[in-house]
């Protein structure tokens, strides 16, 4: 396994984690019932009262068919889109209370994002790519190529800093994507579908570096439609039709007894 350097810490930055009101350490992320409503017509209910949180360092896998409300619960929980009832809080922030710039900055320091394209920049080398992660932290040019040299050392590609993204195989650019992600050391990392346009056998090496990276402390939610990734990861949440059907570190909890017939007589009995 890589070590971790100095630079790069994993754990997050952010030492001043508001305690919980039960004097605990407070979840990085909260989601408190939930609910997505795309307007329309008629309107798409894509998320319905999700609830769940996430501990610093946990490795979660969400998992649920096409359509099952995973993309948007990312973006909720990215604060790329705002709930239409309920509320997401990052470390202990209140996403829909915080003013647009805030807004801005909590997502360019706390978060990190993976998605299934990679959306690196073809004509940047991968040094470049991932430093950029770092542009809005105020961080001078050549801190930030220090910085991202060490994240690219946490992915396993310390060796090819200088080559551009079409040098490189797909997984060596998802990894190039991940580097971006944690350089900020953020508090939690989303990836939606990350091994999406991978091969099986590249896809497990992929999910195998987010277990490294888990074992380095990092906090990390994997969406997928993959159940056999899903699974292998240390806890999971099935989604079903837009709500939470299984959580497997509540596995006697509420969402346990809901199955999909439960879900299906909802559906007939809202209508
Ligand atoms: P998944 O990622 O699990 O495939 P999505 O979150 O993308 O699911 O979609 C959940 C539901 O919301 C689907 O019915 C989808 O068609 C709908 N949906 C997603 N995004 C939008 C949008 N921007 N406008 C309207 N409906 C949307
Ligand atoms: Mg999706």
């Amino acid at each position: 396994m890589t070590i971790v350097p100095a630079r790069v810490t994993p754990r997050g930055s952010d030492d001043r984690r508001l305690p919980s009101p039960d004097g605990g350490e407070r979840p990085v992320l909260e989601v408190k019932r939930v609910t997505k409503v795309y307007p329309g017509e008629p309107p798409v209910r894509a998320l319905r009262d999700v609830s769940f949180s996430v501990a610093r360092g946990e490795l979660v896998g969400i998992v649920g068919p096409s359509g099952s409300g995973k993309t948007t619960l990312l973006q909720l929980m990215g604060t790329l889109d705002r709930p239409s009832a309920g509320s997401v809080r990052i470390t202990g922030l209140d996403v829909a209370r915080l003013p647009d710039r805030e807004l801005a900055a909590l997502r360019a320091t706390k978060i990190g994002f993976v998605f299934q394209q990679f959306f690196l920049a073809e004509h940047q080398s991968a040094l470049d790519n991932v430093a950029d992660g770092l542009l809005y932290a105020g961080i001078p040019q050549v801190e930030r190529r220090a910085r991202a040299l060490d994240a690219l050392g946490l992915v396993g590609l310390e060796e090819r800093p200088h080559a551009r993204p079409n040098q490189l195989s797909g997984g060596q650019r998802q990894r190039v994507a991940i580097a971006r992600a944690l350089v900020g050391s953020p508090a939690i990392v989303f990836a939606d579908e990350p091994t999406g346009n991978l091969d099986q056998a590249t896809g497990r090496a992929i999910l195998g570096l987010f277990e490294d990276l888990h074992v380095l402390g990092v906090t990390v939610v994997v969406i997928t439609h993959d159940r056999d990734i899903a699974a292998r990861l240390g806890r999971h949440i099935e989604m079903l039709d837009g709500q939470i059907v299984f959580d497997s570190a509540e596995p006697f909890g509420d969402s346990a007894v809901r199955t999909q017939g439960d879900v299906a007589q909802d559906e007939a009995t809202r209508l």
